[in-house]
């Protein structure tokens, strides 16, 4: 992605356009900066989840639990330390909006982080960001540094009787360390793979204290809740669901980039207004509404509300809002063989159905894919995706099971013409 990219239609979360970005203390303030955290520390703890709660802000990494009552489930007699920690692992293909607050702007996410903190009690926090994102590790420490400077973050947050302590930990490349409990393993020193649940991480968590874990989108949207109040922020998006959202658009699109736009906007409007429409004006083929991971949509069921409970009606996810489009003349085989591979490839291993079905799925989908499919591969397909759905430690192995499900149900007829046929009918 570049910065020409982004777009800006909002301002209130993608608020820097091309050369804007806000990595300067004094700038930040000069917006408003601070506020937001002034007006929560001012409230009760609780009277700061209680606005979360009213502002329905739904996590933004992908399962979109509401944030405000997830931070409920700390049990409130357990006197051990707490912990916030703040996923920046991004690497669910398709998803590039996080690296944004790390680069451009990430004085909203540090925001969100201390009012989150301070919500729940902890007085440490961890950044667990993507390794690959050097420069933006440095950008993040560098703000990190200025707002100890000036009294925003330490012994004593902006003069309260209040301690914080942020720490920037940089990941080592694996995908599941994006899994919340991979991630606090890999904080642990550990090898990152995910623990059984439960107990869940609000009870034992890192280093076996409660700890809640929040996407950095997320907690860019708590500094909004409070910079504009609960009320507005519902405005923002849908009853239910409040605030922006930030949607990732790629694939076939003559605009693909960064979109700001109220939680719900319908996925046409985000291809043909925001993303200025497909390449060549092509037909749409399918779309991948929040992820590779997510179950595709057909051309007929794209007049849809982007949001996670009419994904959810209509059998999909909202996941992270990584929308990627494809049109006609895309080998739709090709597209899963690409994804099945990703999560063959990232699986821990620690589970027989995710560490052997990936293998298998990816395998059966290559061979179809190469011409040297066999009949009654698409049955073995749904057969093997069936097993892995429900029976493995994390999402991993839902994750690799449904794009599968998705594309040879929705596409049966092209992956039985390339196993009648003994090759791509589009050359590949
Ligand atoms: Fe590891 Fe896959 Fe099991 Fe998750 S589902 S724990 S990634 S083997």
């Amino acid at each position: 992605m570049n910065d020409q990219t982004i777009e800006t239609p909002g301002k209130h979360l993608l608020r820097c356009g091309p050369g804007e970005d806000i990595l300067d203390l004094d700038r930040h303030l000069a917006t408003g900066g601070f506020e937001a955290v002034k007006k929560a520390l001012d409230m009760q703890p609780d009277a700061v989840r209680e606005e979360v709660k009213k502002g329905n802000l739904r996590g933004r990494g992908g399962a979109g639990f509401p944030a405000g009552v997830k931070w409920g489930f700390i049990p409130a007699d357990n006197p051990k330390p707490r912990y916030l920690l703040v996923n920046a692992d991004e690497g669910e293909p398709g998803t590039f909006k996080d690296r944004y607050f790390l680069e451009h702007d990430p004085f909203p996410l540090l925001e969100g982080i201390i009012i989150s903190a301070y919500a729940i009690g902890a007085n440490t926090s961890y950044i667990y960001v993507r390794g690959e994102f050097v420069k933006q590790i440095r950008i993040l420490e560098d703000c990190i540094a200025q707002l100890y400077k000036s009294g925003y973050l330490g012994e004593k947050v902006l003069g309260r009787d209040y301690k914080l302590d942020i720490y920037v930990h940089p990941g080592a490349g694996a995908y599941i360390c994006g899994e919340e409990s991979a991630l606090m393993e890999s904080i642990e020193g550990k090898p990152g793979r995910p623990r059984n649940r439960p107990p869940f991480p609000a009870v034992v968590g890192l280093f076996g204290c409660p700890t809640i874990i929040n996407n950095v989108e997320t907690m860019a949207c708590v500094s909004l809740v409070f910079r504009h109040g609960a009320e507005k922020f519902v405005q923002m998006g849908l009853e239910k669901d409040g605030g922006p959202k930030i949607y990732c658009l790629s694939g076939h699109l003559k605009k693909p980039g960064l979109y700001e736009a109220p939680m719900g906007t319908n996925l046409k409007t985000l291809i043909y207004d925001y993303a200025g429409g497909t390449l060549d004006d092509r037909p749409i083929k399918g779309v991948i509404p929040g992820g590779s991971s997510t179950p595709v949509l057909t051309a007929d069921e794209i007049d849809i509300s982007m949001d996670f409970s009419s994904l959810a009606a209509a059998g999909t996810m909202l996941g992270s809002g990584a929308t990627i489009v494809f049109t006609e003349g895309t080998c739709p085989v090709a597209v899963l063989k690409r994804i099945s591979q990703f999560y063959a490839h990232e699986s821990c291993g620690q589970c027989t159905p995710c560490r052997s079905g990936t293998g298998w799925l990816s395998r059966i989908v290559d061979s179809i894919e190469s011409g040297n499919g066999r009949a009654g591969d698409c049955d073995l397909l749904l057969d093997a995706a069936g097993n892995i759905s429900g029976n493995t430690i994390c999402a991993l192995g839902d994750a690799a099971a449904m794009p599968v499900t998705s594309f040879v149900t929705k596409f049966r007829d092209e992956f039985e013409r390339h196993i009648a046929e003994g090759r791509c009918p589009y050359g590949n």
